[in-house]
């Protein structure tokens, strides 16, 4: 985990972000991202999995600059871009959004929806060159032509995430987030769009942040997985470690919670703790749940520290290793 390490694509180190509100006429701070030290290889997989609420979706945010931080830097292929216009970057890095119907504007053709960032960047030289283009993106995400001159609103979910797609490609990036892609498909649409993503990267050759709450469908494409819980990076390694060896108590309950037969029920002793009421300011997020809990839990937050060859803990239970 060198910052010299030329594998590394991009990389965010000590971000922190915090999102104030008012709860009752009080101020409430929530700490979305707290410290979070990441690293994403060119061409691997890293899965970012958690409860809703637990930030994860925040720190991609804040790898693209689509938020700003409060503190911290980002580094993209070896050069800083923390405080860069990111207009040449964003060619580079993209996202694909859960809801495909949300983030696709129903009133724009597809094939004008997949082209606008062409025209955005001014790459192609003329609106001719520029549909062509976008029709071949379709073609590679299993679209025909037909679909050039329809609305998003007459495609399926699948669909409408395979166009979300084809946009999000149309500029060829080589980041790409994937921010719970397929958390909003029905289960038979699933399958299809993990399979369209999986080959997408062996063809192009793609880094993913693929951001998930389902364990299940994270293990399915990473190569690492990262365990975030109340802002933090609890947990980090090889893909098939974290799964079969999990270290940290919060990834042995979400594996002992996978998978769960009924979607709507949550597991048990799993609810989000309010950050402000039960967290100890010093000490480990996780106290309030964890059923190892020691001294040393309440008063000092446990940093990562590496229990196996990349594999990466934080928790005081490994504190002496
Ligand atoms: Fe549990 Fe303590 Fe480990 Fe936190 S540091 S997960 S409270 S044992």
């Amino acid at each position: 985990m060198s910052s010299e390490n030329t594998a590394v694509l991009i990389k965010g180190e000590n971000l922190r972000k915090e999102f104030q509100s008012r709860v009752g006429g009080k101020r409430q701070v929530t700490r979305a991202v707290d410290g979070v030290s990441i690293e994403v290889y060119r061409g691997e997989t890293l899965g970012l999995v958690g409860e809703s609420g637990c930030g994860k979706s925040t720190l991609g945010r804040l790898l693209l600059r689509l938020s700003e931080p409060d503190s911290g830097t980002i580094t993209y292929d070896g050069t800083d871009i923390t405080n860069v216009n990111m207009h040449d970057y964003r060619k580079e890095m993209q996202i694909v959004f859960q809801d495909p119907a949300g983030s696709l504007d129903p009133k724009m053709k597809v094939g004008d929806i997949v082209a606008e960032g062409l025209e955005l960047h001014k790459i192609g030289s003329s609106r001719a060159q520029r549909r062509q283009m976008a029709q071949e993106q379709l073609l590679q995400v299993g679209l025909g032509p037909e679909c050039m001159d329809r609305h998003p609103g007459s495609f399926s979910g699948g669909q409408q995430q395979r166009i979300a797609i084809a946009r999000a490609l149309a500029l060829s990036p080589r980041f790409l987030v994937c921010d719970e892609p397929v958390s909003s498909l029905d289960v038979s649409y699933q399958a299809q769009i993990m399979n369209l993503l999986s080959d997408l990267q062996k063809k192009l050759g793609l880094t993913y942040l693929f951001i998930s709450h389902d364990l299940n469908v994270v293990r399915r494409l990473s190569d690492r997985i990262a365990v975030m819980y109340l802002g933090r990076v609890v947990e980090q390694g090889p893909a098939d470690q974290v799964c079969t060896s999990p270290r940290h108590p919060y990834t042995q309950a979400l594996l002992a919670a996978v998978p769960v037969p009924d979607p709507d029920v949550k597991p048990a002793d799993m609810e989000l703790a309010d950050i402000s009421a039960s967290v100890p300011e010093n000490g480990c997020a996780f106290l309030p749940r964890c059923p190892y809990a020691k001294d040393a839990c309440a008063s000092v937050k446990p940093q990562l520290k590496e229990v196996a060859e990349g594999h990466f803990c934080a928790c005081h239970l490994f504190a002496e290793q």
